[in-house]
């Protein structure tokens, strides 16, 4: 075992100052530290900063890298230089060095054991573009300086390739798997599951591709307490990282006191996705773009109305892996509107035919709404408009139509184009404006709507309550609504905390 803790903190600043501050910082989640000191600008700032932790010995298991340019830190000392810091390091109170194969191959061992010998060794190898595979001869390698422990950090161009590290570590003792990259992210949450010995996260920023910071992994996935019971869901994008299905959906689970994990994959390549299924033990995942529609090929069962709207966001896994779709962007509509607007007696109109668009538009004409379709593209509003027995309204028409509610189910608005709206102030002659945007709260189009006096309803009701039905498929039990609006609300930032609380 390195240290107790099993999220190794990375500890890396350009001055010793924030270095320590960093270090302080770490200490209150973890007590498990790598202190990258090739990150501090000079060799006169390492020793400033081991000087400070020689006076204050943190307790903690400190683990010192001193990584060369070579191999892909910032040190540009000799090799020579790097053991007398690491040696300098060892006598300041950290009980582990980690030195990369690249140095350990051109030193002799005598030298390492007269230098390091109060050190425990862990041995290196970082492979930043490619993904070797022969893991074993790679830590046959490694082993060659009889270090304590052993740590590959791997490059993961798909989701296959870092599982293949993660099940080397499972079958060795003592070794550190790092899967690195962004494809890569989730699984640094299931190292430890996986039998790595650590897993790493920065304290400030990132020291390699792919890592989320300490605060995220302690927190928000809390990857140390993730086992094998531990059930593990996820959402697939591409991009991912702006979602907020994360905190909403395990704000859930740790509300609920269940024994789950919520993830976000970037998914560029559904295969690689549904490949890793069953070697990563996922129950069941959420869809967003671009994959909504190309998920249905997948699929052993479909809802018959996820089928109809022709989209799909929500999968169950049942047995080893088959695969259950549904649509809760559809049941997210009817939640946000239907307290707000009569859907027998209302006429409706729906700006888009993407995806959005049509869970929008089935859930209306189900409920009895009359269904408007205005789009750029003609052909595909009339298609839409057609499936749902709606009608087609041309831009131009808007300034003499009156609906009872608008629905924005286009992007345009979205973070970071938020100065655009779909729609001038004259074209919104209506009672009610739903923009399905949620990011930000409030969008230009919503703006111009309350300025004109009227309701309007933001994306985020949409958001929480197709989430919680998701939450709901998956778990059988009523989803924690309260925690999984504090935890959206918390992400999206204060501003519009009161408004929206009070308003739902
Ligand atoms: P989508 O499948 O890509 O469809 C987007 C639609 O908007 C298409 O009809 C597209 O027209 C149209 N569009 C795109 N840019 C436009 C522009 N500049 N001017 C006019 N029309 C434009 O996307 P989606 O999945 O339906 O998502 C649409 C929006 O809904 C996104 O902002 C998404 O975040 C939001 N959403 C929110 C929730 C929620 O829970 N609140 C759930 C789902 C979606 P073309 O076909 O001509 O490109």
């Amino acid at each position: 075992m390195i240290g107790k803790d099993k999220i190794c903190a990375v500890v890396a600043a350009e001055r010793p100052r924030s270095m320590w501050a960093q270090l302080e910082r770490a200490l209150r989640q973890t007590r498990t530290v790598e202190l990258r000191l090739d990150w501090l600008l000079t060799e006169k700032e390492i020793h400033a900063f081991l000087r400070r932790v020689a006076i204050k010995r943190p307790r903690a298991t400190l683990i010192a890298t001193c990584r060369r340019i070579e191999a892909g830190g910032r040190f540009r000392g000799t090799i020579a230089n790097q053991l007398l810091v690491l040696a300098e390091a060892i006598r300041a109170g950290c009980s582990w060095y980690d030195l990369e194969i690249e140095s350990i191959c051109k030193c002799p061992p005598e030298l390492l054991d007269v230098l390091l010998a109060e050190g425990r060794q862990l041995a290196s190898a970082h492979f930043f573009r490619a993904n070797p595979r022969n893991w074993k001869s790679i830590a046959a390698e490694l082993r060659r300086s009889s270090p304590v422990a052993i740590k590959i950090a791997a490059n993961s161009s798909s989701l296959a390739d870092g599982v293949s590290l993660l099940r080397f570590a499972k079958s060795n003792r003592n070794v550190v798997a790092t899967p690195m990259g962004d494809l890569a992210l989730p699984l640094r949450c299931l190292a430890l599951r996986e039998g790595s010995a650590l897993t790493y996260a920065p304290v400030e920023r990132a020291t390699a591709p792919g890592q989320m910071s300490l605060d995220v992994m302690k927190n928000l996935y809390r990857a140390d307490r993730i086992s094998g019971k531990t059930r593990v869901y996820g959402v697939i994008g591409d991009p991912i990282a702006h979602s907020l299905s994360p905190q909403m959906q395990n704000a859930a689970f740790h509300a609920r006191k269940m024994d789950a994990v919520y993830l976000p994959f970037l998914v560029h390549d559904l295969r690689d996705f549904l490949a890793a299924i069953k070697s990563l033990g996922v129950r069941g995942f959420s869809v967003t773009l671009p994959h909504k529609q190309k998920i249905l090929r997948h699929l052993d069962d479909c809802d018959s109305l996820a089928a109809a709207i022709g989209a799909v966001n929500t999968v169950v896994v049942r047995g080893d892996r088959k695969l259950y779709g549904y649509n809760t962007d559809y049941i997210g509509v009817l939640r946000a509107l239907q307290q707000r607007i009569s859907l027998t007696a209302s006429r409706v109109l729906i700006l888009g035919a993407g995806g959005a668009a049509r869970a929008v538009a089935f859930a209306l004409a189900q409920a009895g709404t009359a269904v408007c379709v205005c789009a750029r593209r003609p052909r595909e509003a009339k298609m839409l408009a057609r499936a749902v027995g709606g009608e087609t309204v041309m831009r131009g028409q808007l300034r003499k139509e009156f609906f009872d509610a608008i629905v924005n189910a286009t992007p345009v608005g979205m973070f970071p184009a938020v100065e655009h709206s779909p729609l001038t102030s004259n074209e919104l002659n209506c009672r009610l404006v739903f923009d399905l945007i949620y990011r930000p709260i409030e969008t230009k189009l919503l703006q111009l709507a309350a300025r004109r006096g009227i309701e309007t309803v933001s994306g985020v009701e949409m958001f929480l309550a197709q989430g919680a039905a998701q939450w709901e498929i998956w778990t059988g039990e009523r989803a924690a609504i309260t925690a999984m609006r504090r935890a959206v609300l918390d992400a999206l930032g204060t501003g519009k905390k009161k408004n929206l609380r009070a308003r739902a």
